[in-house]
């Protein structure tokens, strides 16, 4: 059978406009393909990013303190626990007492004396904890709330004192193990990156605590021990 000149030239307009939309139902389905594609590693690049740059809040009021933590909470009072809650923790400040020879029985008992206080020469300071001489580790101010210790980092940190026999600053065995246990607890309780650990020194250049700013590499020596406390232990297992 023999086409007439118009009905080829239908016949071939026809097949021209099948291919035309078939070529436009590709180019749909290729562009819809590319956003989703577009989509999800947009979505992955913002959620790695929120994670590296905002890990995931703890709950600080709800972690409780193991039993080798000796929990005598100050009064709350201006000068030495305002009450203030911390809106995140993203680092731990380690000091020393400036104060040889004094217990951390001692040192909790002058913060929390600070609250009798009244006029203009006040004095503000606390920690949340201090560690004492025979390595007895005593929580002055609860975890959701800021210290007076560490400066500009009040805001964000949790403090340490620590007590030393003498005015070299450097701390017995026993204040130091607790120090590396307590910080090791401490990073991962508040699911910190490692080596969130910072001296008073590295806030506002204030020689505290001494003997790691006097020693760097006992202060790097620390840092590794509880590096490797951390690994060697899991979360509740302190
Ligand atoms: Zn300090």
């Amino acid at each position: 059978m023999a086409y007439t000149n118009s009905e080829s030239r239908r016949r071939r307009k026809e097949t021209k406009e099948m291919r035309l939309r078939r070529l436009k139902r590709k180019r749909a389905v290729l562009i819809c393909a590319m956003v989703c594609i577009l989509a999800l590693v947009i979505w992955g690049a913002v959620s790695l990013i929120r994670l590296f740059l905002f890990p995931e809040q703890v709950d600080l009021a709800s972690i409780s303190a193991p039993d080798w933590i000796d929990q005598q909470f100050l009064e709350v009072n201006p000068y030495s626990r305002p009450g203030t809650q911390l809106e995140e923790v993203n680092g731990i400040v380690v000091h020393y007492t400036a104060n040889p020879g004094t217990t951390a029985q001692q040192n909790r008992n002058y913060f929390n004396s600070l609250a009798k206080q009244n006029g203009e020469s006040a004095t503000s300071v606390s920690s949340h904890f201090i560690i004492g001489l025979e390595g007895e580790i005593i929580q002055c101010i609860p975890l959701s709330e800021i210290s007076y210790a560490s400066n500009d980092r009040n805001k964000n940190t949790i403090s340490i004192e620590c007590c030393h026999p003498d005015s070299s600053g450097q701390f017995t065995d026993a204040t130091y193990q607790s120090l590396v246990k307590l910080c090791a607890w401490l990073e991962l309780q508040l699911n910190l990156k490692e080596r969130a650990i910072i001296r008073h020194y590295d806030v506002n250049g204030k020689l505290c605590p001494l003997y790691f700013v006097q020693n760097e590499s006992e202060w790097n020596a620390f840092k590794d021990d509880v590096a490797s406390y951390r690994k060697s232990h899991d979360r509740d297992d302190f």
